[in-house]
């Protein structure tokens, strides 16, 4: 049998371990993917400090894998060995349940999720189920392509849902991870894109990624600034600073909507008059489907949308986890598969 290496973590707070496992086989309905490259996100923070209730160890996180399919199980039609392929997040669903029925397969009450349902892409080869396969578009590197599966499918997939138009006012709350994101592809979009950051250090940046406008949080009052812009038809907080997402509702525009994507656990403030009076409101968006992922590849493909990273190979994984986790990293930590 042939054998792969993995990185794993064996326990809540243990370290990531390099380990030789078999290379897996695929069941009923699953596929084998090679994995080319795999995108370190905050998240596989769930699988390193045991913060999934009933996740089970040891477990290979990872849910920004692309990469070749490399063998199809029974069942399998749609896709073939040698297609390019990434898969995110959401990691599969049952068909059966009321959401699932609806169509709504993000929403699924027995969704699997990659890298903590089963085991994930910080290895040579993983196994996932079918349906939660997107296909790769052939100009678009694994490496480039590994965070916007879950990263980049976040925050384009919110936006395109969100109901702004074409010319209207999107603000994007913080230049980050998801923020560099946010704001391409807000651009990319057709809105007037503004991008809200702390320090002036970060206008330039925010302009090379496409911003029409840059406000700076320690300089104004950003909801202030927002107003005097005309305010903000959207504004898509990808910080996890619930203080900092509170402070831009009354930067909202009449019907105005707040889209939260960053996943803090503290609690938002916002009062009901500030939502009642103007029409606003307050959205949050999970990342999104396989298809989801599959038009977040071929949008960014085709407008030049692209992360920034810093790569590392598959045995540093420690060194490449840690240099995310201390927000050091410009923006997104992918780790690539040398072989
Ligand atoms: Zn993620
Ligand atoms: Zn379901």
């Amino acid at each position: 049998m042939s054998r792969m290496k993995a990185v794993q973590v064996s326990k809540p707070g243990g370290n990531f371990e390099l380990v030789e496992r078999p290379v897996p086989e695929p069941g009923r309905s699953q596929v084998r993917i090679k994995v080319e490259a795999c995108g370190i996100c905050h998240s596989d923070a769930l699988v390193k400090e045991g913060l999934w209730p009933g996740l089970q160890y040891p477990r290979v996180p990872g849910h920004e894998i692309a990469g070749r399919i490399d063998a199809v199980g029974p069942d399998v039609t749609k896709w073939k060995p040698g297609q390019r392929v990434g898969v995110g997040w959401h990691g599969g669903h049952c068909f059966q349940c009321e959401p699932c029925r609806r169509g709504d397969f993000v929403l699924c009450q027995f969704g699997k999720i990659t890298g903590i349902t089963f085991d994930g892409g910080y290895a040579d080869y993983v196994v996932v189920p079918a349906e939660a396969v997107a296909a790769m578009p052939d100009d678009l590197p694994a490496d480039l392509a590994a965070p916007l599966l879950c990263a980049g499918i976040t925050v384009y997939n919110s936006l395109r849902n969100a109901g702004a138009r074409a010319g209207d006012l999107v603000a994007i709350q913080g230049i980050g991870g998801l923020g560099h994101l946010g704001i391409q592809y807000a651009r990319q979009m057709g809105f007037r894109t503004v991008a809200i950051g702390r320090g002036g250090d970060k206008a330039a940046l925010a302009r090379k990624l496409g911003a029409h406008d840059y406000i700076d949080t320690s300089a104004a009052a950003p909801a202030d600034a927002l107003q005097k812009l005309g305010g903000a038809r959207l504004v898509l907080a990808t910080a996890p600073d619930a203080k900092s997402i509170s402070a831009l509702v009354d930067g909202l525009a009449p019907n105005g909507k707040l889209l939260v994507v960053g996943a803090a656990f503290e609690p938002l403030a916002v009062t009901p008059i500030q939502l009642l009076s103007q029409r606003r409101t307050v959205q949050g968006w999970p990342s999104g489907s396989a298809m989801d992922s599959e038009d977040t590849l071929h949008f960014s493909a085709l407008s030049g949308v692209r992360p920034m990273i810093e790569r590392y190979p598959l045995e540093k994984a420690a060194d490449a986890y840690q240099q995310m986790i201390s927000s050091k990293a410009r923006f997104r930590v992918v780790l690539t598969m040398g072989g």
